[in-house]
């Protein structure tokens, strides 16, 4: 496929993805900006625009774009909002938040050292300003001050860990994948309130497991 026929695959997909969620037209267009192909592996690309996960090596995946949409629109952000992504794997989720967000305001932890060098690599060759920490997102970014929002793309056990929820601000949302003890996953979004931490539950996921 040329870039042409890429970004006619890329349209489809958005207005497909338009019919089929309730996500803002912010988050769409985001989507609608990113180009997906340029994040996955070159025996991948053809599929880039199939609403699926897709192999990135590592054991490890790209999100569907219908799972990037939905966890976008839950962080509920805006020009200038800065966010802290837990996951980085291939960067793409990164470049759709940054497409919202602005330069500079995406700051992503990944443990896979390949994978943040990667990502950090490709992100800077397609023009997207995004700190790339290697390593365990729960050490990361610990001299930054608090963020609007986190985006966990990986599930913990149990619950969002302290160490992550406490780098978000009062009124901030965080979404993530949780799993339980017998290993299924439940989307949820926190929202940080100064008495205690508003929950919701959005659904079954599936996810890799954090580390
Ligand atoms: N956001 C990605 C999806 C990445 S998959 C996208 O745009 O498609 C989840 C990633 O979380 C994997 O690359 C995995 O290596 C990483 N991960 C798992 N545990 C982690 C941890 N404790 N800290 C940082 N990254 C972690």
């Amino acid at each position: 496929m040329d870039d042409t026929e890429y970004a006619r695959a890329r349209r489809d997909l958005v207005a497909d993805l338009r019919r089929r969620l309730d996500v803002s037209e912010t988050v769409l267009s985001a989507i609608e900006a990113v180009p997906r192909h340029a994040f996955v592996p070159e025996p991948q690309r053809q599929n880039a625009y199939e609403d699926r996960p897709l192999p990135i090596g590592h054991d490890q995946t790209i999100s569907a774009p219908h799972m990037v949409a939905i966890m976008t629109d839950l962080l509920d952000l805006g020009p200038g909002d800065r966010v802290f992504e837990v996951g980085t794997g291939c960067g793409y989720h990164a470049a759709v938040l940054a497409e919202i967000v602005g330069p500079g305001n995406v700051f992503t932890a990944e443990y896979v050292p390949k994978l943040a060098e990667a990502a950090r690599d490709r992100l800077d060759r397609l023009g997207y300003d995004v700190t790339v920490y290697a390593g365990d997102a729960r050490e990361a970014f610990r001299e930054e001050p608090p963020f609007a929002a986190a985006s966990v793309t990986c599930a913990p056990d149990g619950d969002v860990p302290e160490s992550i929820v406490d780098r978000v601000e009062i009124g901030g949302r965080i979404v993530a994948p949780v799993g339980d003890e017998t290993g299924r996953q439940r989307l949820v979004r926190l929202t940080v309130r100064d008495d205690g931490i508003e929950r919701e539950d959005h659904g079954g996921v599936r996810f890799v497991p954090m580390r």
